[in-house]
């Protein structure tokens, strides 16, 4: 009930939001008899003046304001499609650039020529400036897609970039460049001139024209890609590099340069919705020199508690002394301990001193089977599979004399839904949008607009077939594509898995039948077979991800088909002369058409289901293969009661009905009251997995404040900019920190004033002097600040302004780095453990969010110390480079703040 209110608010609401947008699309037709008039020259210098005065209008397009100009634009779009490509943009396909221009969801049936529709959007927003990110499921389909629609683009002047995995990245370019220029000049064009009507029928293509504006792909870095107006890669490539480039070392490393202005997403439930439980992770193996371990723990094993070392039991930290500094040193053969090139040894040396001083066997850890398992110090559980981060946990196994072992590091990650959020304007298409309306708009706050399609549905949805048992299904699946086959009507099959593939693959097999088994692992190939899927006589079997995009022309694709002919000669198109195109084209068009027939009377395309699957939405995709376009087309899905969905999802009921009917082996059951229990049991599964999705996505929201945080700091390290003001702030906000921390209650007998110093003694190496008011605390934060100022300067006069910044940006980068590392990990930790701690009927996502915030303050806090001490107490290197690593965090350890203040509250009673 719910779920049909639901659906007719959305349908009135979006028959109102098309009927809006048919207003101006009736403008842009009003265009087109005066633009199909003008020379290709002069349509490109109508471009070029829109450009101008779209530029000014940057921050409407942005926001997706349908300007006044956004009318013509659209106009010369439908025209460049016709003269460059041959296809005129229908009526619906421009509702639906308009409605991906508005920054919403276009939901526009498979076959309707999404490829096409974006176009409009993407040109109108790069003519303003904007940069426009397409995505797509796979690499094939953008680089695909680049090529395909990259004619419109180059027309119009605009540049085409795409993104691959591997690092591999492309530019659109003429397969002839010069051709091209001269088909542009002699207003050569696809479409002929005169020509109206809705579509151009194949045989009246311009077969040179066609040629003169292919268009081809060719190598380049992944900066200039990106640099492109427009750009199209997949999900994974684009967070990836957004990643990447908050990983750089210098500024010229970043690729993503011109940031995320508005991203089009092609198959948009795919991606903000199957994939959005599995967040994007880089890590890398967390570099361990086990010797450095070793060494360390002979060290340690040497020296005298009290004597070298002292130990703070409460506070759980341990810190050499000056005596301890330089046994050390003797031991290991070094002259400075804290010179940066020893930061990896002196990292080891203080994770070794906790490990014999602060963690105790059968205490905090077992030793069992040769391994370190650590003990949860609440519930006094072994925690299997855990480990202590940032070395503690190698260290405590060369203690115990264990085989040490690795570790993989999560060194950065984000999730779709938060990567997406970055641009200022985000826009889907899909076919199967509507299902899934409240989660977009919840989630991303997309609108849902269903756009109808082109020329009538008149596809036949058949009410499932229902088997007791697998075995049955199948048999009667083969029974069906055999006889269709026997007809000659191109037949797909859609599987679950690709063990069913190959199942059924056997079965076809034993009985003779030919057939091409696809399982969405190489895109490219698998689009060429999908592409002729539709030809007489074909038998497909397909996974669900196998060969989207591509669409299934009844009868084939001649342009495929001529690709084909020009291949079984030894040509490609670039090869291939005028003539020998001309006469593939006219070839395959032949073909094609004849066959075209010949499905049609044999009921186009039958689209066969073996199994329900998750989410209705994903049924319906498979449904979409066929009937697109006005084609006829025909979809049954088969299905048993051994099914998981049936099996899972309190099918009881109807199995009992079913049994007590008395059906008989091999005979199947059509009601559609098994519809209705079907769809039932899919809502259930769909809501389920909306709740898992919000919740990892209420989580990544946490980790995402702090991620744009500590990447826009990041960025400004990485460009040198405000790095002095950066550090006042750091010292203001440490000293400000420390002061109250150490120095509480109104009550100056209380305060600890004396730790206090040795507090900024540790960190900067030395005594600071400064002059105050000992009982004023603001005036005492004033006066310890301008003391490190001070000591800072002394630093850049000693190194020399240039150097100084140097090394300064060094220290913070690396820092920064690091704590953010360590932070990931402990977070992670933190999300892991949630559940697991005492938090009886409290919230965890509260509990969370409250302890995320303590630990990235603290993480802060860390980072200012780090960079405070390795900037003042930086010895000069022989060399005069600046260094690759800083120096370590040692030294008073972080703390929780609250807990340390609690701590002295309670001693100071
Ligand atoms: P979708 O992504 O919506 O499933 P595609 O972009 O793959 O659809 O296009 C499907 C087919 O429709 C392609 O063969 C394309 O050439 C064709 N097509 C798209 N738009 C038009 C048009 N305006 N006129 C004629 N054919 C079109
Ligand atoms: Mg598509």
């Amino acid at each position: 009930m719910v779920d049909w209110v639901l659906r007719k608010l959305i349908g009135t609401k979006s028959e109102r939001e098309v009927k809006r947008l048919r207003k101006i699309v009736k403008r842009i037709n009003h265009r087109e008899k005066e633009l199909s008039a003008l020379s290709n020259l002069e349509i490109i210098k109508l471009a070029e003046g829109l450009k101008e005065k779209l530029r000014a209008l940057e921050e409407d397009i942005k926001a997706g304001r349908v300007v006044e100009e956004a009318v013509e634009v659209f106009a010369l779009i439908r025209e460049a499609g016709k003269r460059v490509l041959g296809l005129r943009f229908f009526d619906v396909q421009l509702i639906g650039g308009l409605v991906l221009h508005e920054g919403k969801i276009a939901e526009m049936k498979t076959g309707e020529g999404k490829t096409l529709v974006a176009t409009s959007a993407v040109a109108l927003n790069a003519m303003a400036g904007v940069c426009v990110h397409v995505v797509t499921v796979n690499d094939y389909l953008a680089r695909r897609d680049a090529q395909w629609m990259g004619p419109i683009f180059l027309f119009l002047g605009l540049e085409v970039g795409v993104i691959n995995s591997d690092y591999s990245s492309y530019r659109v370019r003429w397969v002839d460049p010069e051709i091209a220029k001269k088909a542009i000049e002699d207003d050569i064009r696809v479409w002929p001139k005169d020509y109206e009507g809705e579509m151009l029928p194949s045989e009246l293509i311009d077969a040179s024209a066609k040629r003169a504006f292919f268009t081809t792909l060719e190598s380049c870095l992944r900066k200039e890609a990106y640099s492109c107006d427009v750009v199209y890669g997949t999900n994974n490539e684009f967070g990836f590099d957004y990643l990447r480039d908050n990983m750089a070392f210098g500024e010229e490393e970043i690729v993503q340069v011109k940031g995320h202005d508005f991203a089009i997403i092609d198959e948009v439930d795919s991606i903000l919705i199957d994939e959005a439980r599995t967040p994007l992770i880089i890590s890398g193996a967390a570099q361990v020199d086990i010797s450095v371990y070793e060494n360390a723990d002979r060290v340690v094993r040497a020296l005298e508690r009290d004597k070298h070392y002292i130990v703070d039991e409460k506070l759980r930290t341990v810190q050499l002394t000056e005596e301890g500094i330089k046994k050390s040193e003797e031991l290991l053969e070094i002259e400075n301990l804290y010179n940066i090139k020893n930061i990896d040894i002196l990292h080891a040396l203080m994770q070794a001193l906790r490990a014999h001083s602060l963690f105790k066997r059968d205490v905090h850890y077992i030793v069992r089977d040769g391994e370190v398992l650590i003990v949860d110090e609440f519930t006094g559980r072994i925690l299997p599979g855990r480990r202590w981060s940032d070395g503690l946990h190698q260290a405590i196994e060369v203690k115990e004399g264990v085989p040490v072992q690795q570790e993989n590091q999560t060194l950065a990650s984000i999730t779709f839904q938060n990567y997406f959020k970055l641009y200022s304007k985000l826009a889907g298409m899909t076919g199967t949008a509507e299902t899934e309306a409240l989660e977009f708009k919840e989630i991303y706050k997309l609108d849902v607009v269903v756009i109808p399609t082109h020329r009538p549905m008149i596809r036949k949805d058949n009410v499932d077939a229902v088997y007791m048992s697998k075995e049955e299904k199948w048999q009667a699946v083969l029974e069906v594509v055999k006889k269709e086959n026997q007809r000659g009507r191109p037949v797909l099959v859609g599987t679950v898995s690709v063990e069913d593939s190959e199942h059924l693959s056997k079965l076809l097999s034993k009985e003779g039948i030919k057939h091409q088994v696809l399982n969405a692992k190489h895109h490219e190939k698998e689009a060429q077979i999908i592409a002729q899927a539709g030809r007489i006589g074909m038998v497909t079997i397909s996974t669900n991800m196998a060969g989207r995009g591509t669409d299934i022309l009844l009868g084939g694709n001649p342009e495929f088909l001529a690709r084909e002919i020009l291949l079984s000669r030894g040509k490609d198109l670039q090869s291939a002369s005028e003539e020998e195109w001309k006469k593939a084209l006219e070839e395959s068009i032949a073909i094609t058409k004849e066959e075209y027939k010949k499905v049609v009377e044999l009921g186009g395309l039958l689209v066969i289901g073996t199994e329900r699957h998750e989410s209705r939405r994903i049924d319906n995709q498979l449904r979409g293969r066929a009937g697109r376009q006005g084609d006829p087309g025909e979809t049954k899905f088969f299905i048993s009661l051994e099914d998981d969905l049936l099996r899972i999802f309190g099918m009881d009921k109807t199995k009992k009905i079913l049994k007590s009917l008395g059906v008989k082996h091999g005979e199947a059951i059509e009601h559609p009251w098994i519809n209705s229990a079907l769809r039932d049991a899919q809502k259930r599964v769909e809501a389920q997995n909306f709740q898992i999705r919000k919740r990892l996505l209420e989580y990544d929201t946490v980790m995402n404040e702090q991620r744009l945080t500590v990447y826009s700091i990041r960025r400004d390290i990485l460009k040198s900019q405000g790095l002095d003001q950066y550090l006042e702030e750091f010292t203001n906000d440490l000293v400000s920190r420390k002061v109250y921390e150490f120095l509480i209650e109104d009550e100056p007998e209380l305060w600890e004033l004396s730790a206090l110093m040795e507090y900024f003694k540790a960190i900067l190496g030395s005594e600071i002097s400064y002059e105050s008011n000992p009982r004023d605390r603001q005036e005492l934060i004033e006066a310890l600040s301008e003391a490190i100022s001070k000591k800072i300067k002394e630093r850049t006069l000693e190194f020399g302004e240039e150097a100084f910044r140097q090394i300064l940006k060094a220290v913070m980068l690396s820092n920064l780095d690091r704590v953010w590392r360590e932070h990931l990990h402990v977070m992670d930790r933190l999300r892991e453990g949630i559940y697991l701690r005492g938090y009886a009927q409290r919230d965890p996502l509260v509990e969370y969010k409250k302890e995320a915030f303590s630990l990235f303050e603290n993480m802060l806090l860390e980072f200012y110390e780090s960079v405070l001490r390795d900037i003042t107490q930086f010895k000069m290197l022989q060399e005069q480079n600046p260094p690759e690593e800083p120096a370590p965090t040692e030294g008073p350890k972080r703390k929780n703040i609250k807990e340390r203040a609690q701590l002295r509250k309670r001693r100071a009673r």
